[in-house]
């Protein structure tokens, strides 16, 4: 085969511009970054930057409706629609209440239960970024820790109020904002302490019984009594003013979320749910642990280990399910928070255009389900795809690649043959707007157009000869296939046609003879 004339980036990208434009408006960019989420219903961004006082304006005002919030959540957190629907109506009720608060000061001292989160769910499948993402939009401070921490011994003189102190840090020192903030504890499962277990720990009840106090709401110390630095400047102040002044920031309107996976608390539930539905007489057969799970009550939880007054300061319930191949691929090519932006901005700074095909995508979301981490896996597996790629690719030759299942599948040997043959690099791109045609073509015609090897070789040729854009070539070449398909499938019902090296050469003379065979009854040829 002749070496082919390697189009330059500027070259393929207005390629790819130019389609995507025609297919999809101005909603998508090169690299097939969908601007914005198609079923939006509110278009509500959190400002960039806001100083402390715009961010308490902000909160005081905050009257989003739960549909509202839970519609900017769908914006970043694919699945988990039953989580996403309690945190943000927890989240509404939650500010609301403060905003109450402060406009009627008796409201205060009113009975009120906070809405405190109990969330349940293996590692990576968005707890966090759940509670990071409300926490953004509402602009309110975010501390994360792993109660373990806690109970370790190796944590000399720490406790749980080094969270709310946290807060403060978080917000700039600013005391008021810090009390509107939100503190997640994560692995709070490991704090718990089963009654039935023989000289069971006490420092996890001690993190509990902690926590305890923090949520039913008290004043914190804001100067730790373990941290030398807070006491040694409470000494000089004693001995300038004779008196130390205690700084203190109340809890009551910190919102507490706690995590975990609680792996066999799906025990205990299944037990209780045996026990009352054959007391029934009933017959219930879910073998699905998630569902048994989401029916998990205060009272399996408090079989699981924790103090009764403790689950009783958490009354909202979330549970967050694994995710699935298709939630994985759902994440990277819709989440406003997909790792591949990431990738796409990574390489550009080298120079490197990154195409994600639709099947790379799915290739991806595939190996990262294997590794049974949730979204976490689609990191792993990006970084162990991509290392080589940003390690040889910057200052060489080659301007773009694309991402598809070979790719996936064998990247070493893909990078290989990107750095040795300018022929691979053509025809990957070549393939990819050709797909994309193909895609554009059955939308508006219903009738398949599959591309051959030899066909893709031609048409990137043609391209690079004429000096055309190999879509705008497609186009031209297959102005007339539209009705004269049309017409051969209206005549034999044939919906898919495979555009052959033969048929690029000669497009008019081979339409021409595919019609002509449709009138005679025959099958066309190709
Ligand atoms: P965990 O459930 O262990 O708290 P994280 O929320 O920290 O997991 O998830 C790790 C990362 O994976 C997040 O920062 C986010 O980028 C991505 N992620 C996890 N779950 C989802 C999801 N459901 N939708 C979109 N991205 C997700």
């Amino acid at each position: 085969m002749a070496a082919k004339k390697i189009p330059t980036q500027e070259e393929l990208q207005e390629d790819l511009a130019e389609f995507l434009r025609q297919k999809y408006g101005d909603h998508v960019q090169l690299g097939v970054q969908v601007q914005g989420h198609a079923e939006r219903e509110t278009e509500v961004e959190p400002p960039e930057s806001e100083d402390n006082e715009e961010l308490k304006r902000r909160i005081l005002e905050f009257d989003m409706t739960p549909k509202e919030v839970k519609a900017y959540l769908d914006r970043f957190v694919i699945g988990q629609e039953d989580s996403k629907r309690a945190l943000a109506i927890a989240i509404c009720d939650h500010y609301n209440h403060i905003r109450e608060c402060e406009h009627d000061p008796e409201l205060r001292e009113a009975d009120y239960s906070k809405q405190n989160v109990l969330m349940v769910g293996p590692t990576g499948v968005g707890k966090t970024y759940l509670i990071r993402t409300l926490a953004k939009l509402v602009g309110v401070p975010f501390v994360k820790a792993d109660a373990t921490k806690f109970s370790e011994t190796g944590y000399v003189g720490g406790n749980v109020e080094d969270l709310v102190r946290d807060l403060v840090t978080q917000a700039d020192g600013d005391l008021e904002l810090a009390q509107y903030g939100i503190v997640y504890l994560d692995e709070v499962d490991k704090v718990a302490t089963p009654p039935n277990i023989i000289g069971r720990d006490v420092s996890g009840r001690g993190v509990q019984m902690n926590l305890l106090k923090l949520m039913e709401e008290t004043d914190v110390d804001l100067r730790s009594p373990f941290d030398p630095t807070s006491q040694m400047q409470a000494a000089m102040e004693f001995q300038k003013k004779g008196k130390v002044e205690k700084p203190t920031i109340n809890t009551r309107y910190i919102l507490f979320i706690v995590s975990g996976a609680f792996t066999n608390l799906v025990d205990l539930v299944k037990k209780r749910a045996h026990k009352t539905t054959l007391g029934f007489g009933g017959n219930v057969e879910r073998d699905d642990d998630a569902e048994y799970l989401a029916q998990a009550i205060s009272e399996d939880f408090v079989k699981f280990g924790f103090e009764p007054e403790f689950v009783g300061r958490l009354p909202v319930h979330v549970f967050c399910h694994q995710l699935s191949v298709g939630h994985l691929f759902e994440i990277l090519q819709h989440s406003e928070g997909s790792i591949i932006r990431q990738y796409e901005r990574a390489f550009r700074a080298y120079g490197v255009e990154v195409i994600f095909e639709e099947e790379g995508l799915q290739a991806i979301a595939e190996l990262a389900h294997e590794e049974k981490t949730g979204a976490r896996g689609l990191m792993t597996v990006c970084e162990r795809l991509f290392r080589d790629f940003k390690y040889e690719l910057p200052a060489t030759d080659v301007t773009m690649f694309v991402v598809n299942r070979e790719l996936a599948d064998s990247p070493a040997d893909v990078l290989e043959r990107l750095l040795a043959d300018p022929g691979f690099r053509q025809r990957s791109v070549g393939r990819y707007i050709l797909s994309r045609y193909a895609a554009k073509f059955l939308e508006e015609t219903e009738i398949e157009l599959e591309f051959a090897e030899d066909a893709i070789d031609a048409l990137c040729d043609k391209a690079v000869g004429s000096g055309d854009e190999l879509f705008g070539v497609a186009l031209t070449m297959f102005h007339d296939y539209e009705h004269g398909l049309s017409l051969v499938r209206r005549n034999t019902g044939k919906a898919s046609f495979v555009i052959t090296r033969e048929v690029v050469e000669n497009p008019d003379g081979v339409l021409s003879d595919w019609i002509r065979e449709s009138y005679t009854d025959q099958e066309p040829t190709a």
